[in-house]
Order: C-alpha cells, then structure tokens, then sequence
C-alpha cells in the first residue's frame, strides 16, 4: 500500500487575512502543478473563505485548525463542521496539544469533533502525542495507545481513507527539539498497531500518519524516510514559504 505524503501547515493564531494571500500565493506559485506530495493550509478561521479562493485554481488543499461537534445552534464563537465544508475545507485538525491544553479538549470531546467531522465529509487530522513528564516515565507508547482508541471510538471502517493521524510529541511542538527518526518510527509503528487492532491490517496500512514537532528543512528528510512516517504537520516552518517549500521538497525527494 503506498501512502502518498501528506504536508500540512497549521498556522495556529498567526496571519491576518492580507498575509494569509501573500503567503498562500507563495506556497501556490512554489507548488505548482506537483501531485507527487499532498500540501495542506491550515489558516485562522478569518482567512478561510479568502483562502478558498485562492487554492480553488491549484493542487494546495485548505484545512481548518478546529470546529465544534454540532451541526448548528446556540454556540457562541463556535464554527461548524457544515460550515468549513461551504468554503470547500478539506481536513480539520482535531485534538492538537494546545487546544487540550488551554481549551480542556479530551480524548472524549474530540472524538465527537472526528465523527461529525467525518459526517460531514471533512477529513480528519487527529493529534496525539506524550508530554515530555510522560515520556521520562515510560508511557509514551500507552499515552498514545489510550488516545487513538479513546478518539477514534465509533470510527465508520468504511471512510479510514479519509482518517489522518498526527503524532506531535508535546515537549517538541514549538521548542526546536524534535523526536529522532527512530522514536519517531518506533510511536508510528505503535500507532499503526493499534489501528490494525481496531480496523484490521488492510485498513490500518491506508491511513497516513503524520509527524509534528519542530519539523524544518534541515530534519524532515530523516523523519520522512521512516517507513511509518506519512508526512508533516507543521507549525511555525509554516509561516513562511521559504521554510514550508523547503520541507515540501523534501518530501517530493523522498516519495
Ligand atoms: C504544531 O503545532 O502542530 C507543530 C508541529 O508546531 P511546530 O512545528 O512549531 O513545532
């Protein structure tokens, strides 16, 4: 089963809606007519409808960084899975470390995002990762265990091509430290077992599994030549096109 890569940029709470079409026209220009390497933007809330304007002529995609897991109602300040659709998002990151962290999201709560996420034809990028407390003490490989069954609970087998997962230990997002290869390798393997486990080994060898954590130029050849390694989620590298274009490279070098 081959496994195209996956690039995502999550650019978190940066750029105003002129400085997402500068960029967005950038990483358009430097993508051009590839199809070797999948390349995903994740922008606030406030650019997507100009993003989608803007990737609608090209091979980039668009994400979202977060929606809510009702269809509609009486939640203030909230977006909705139909929503993102109406601006043509394809995926929708869910469960990123930050928003578990300050926003009290769960392995519970995002599972709800993921299946009326994928009800509503969106693609889910669900992040898991060990803080660097539960590292030190052994648990990385049960820490995520526990979040891939927990979030992906309920699952519907028949749309895993449209699951993606994104490993991003917690003590490398943000910090310049990254994971080596192998620990890379070692959690996606882990990971990968236990989607088998739930959806069986055929199902599990379709799903992409993306790295995050500090990925940049300079370190995602290496992560990118793990067998288990599907891509990239990335976060600040993503903010500029030199740096994004530069680990999208890497990528086209390493399909
Ligand atoms: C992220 O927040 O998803 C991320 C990977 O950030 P960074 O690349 O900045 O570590």
């Amino acid at each position: 089963m081959t496994r195209k890569f996956l690039i995502a940029g999550n650019w978190k709470m940066n750029k105003t809606a002129p400085e997402a079409v500068d960029l967005i026209n950038e990483i358009n220009t430097s993508v051009g007519d590839q199809t070797g390497v999948q390349v995903c933007v994740c922008p606030p809330f406030t650019s997507l409808s100009k993003a989608s304007e803007l990737v609608e002529q090209s091979e980039v995609l668009l994400g979202a960084q977060n929606m809510n897991a009702s269809q509609s109602g009486a939640y203030t300040g909230e977006i909705s899975a139909e929503m993102l659709r109406d601006l043509y998002v394809s995926f929708v990151i869910l469960g990123h470390s930050e928003r578990r962290e300050y926003y009290g999201e769960t392995n519970e709560t995002v599972n709800k995002k993921i299946l009326s996420a994928i009800g509503n034809n969106l693609k889910p990028i669900y992040c898991i990762g060990e803080t660097l407390e539960q590292r030190e003490a052994g648990q990385t490989l049960e820490v995520v265990r526990s979040q891939v069954r927990e979030g992906l609970e309920n699952f519907p087998t028949n749309s895993i091509e449209n699951l993606v997962l994104a490993y991003e230990p917690v003590w490398a997002i943000g910090t310049g430290k990254t994971a080596t290869d192998e620990m890379a390798q070692e959690v996606h393997f882990e990971i990968r077992k236990v989607l088998s486990e739930m959806f069986g080994d055929s199902a599990a060898s379709t799903i992409r599994i993306l790295y995050g954590g500090s990925m940049k130029p300079e370190n995602a050849a290496g992560l990118l030549s793990q067998p288990d390694v599907d891509g990239g989620l990335i976060g600040g590298a993503s903010l500029t096109s030199r740096a994004f274009t530069g680990i999208i490279e890497a990528a086209i070098s390493a399909a």
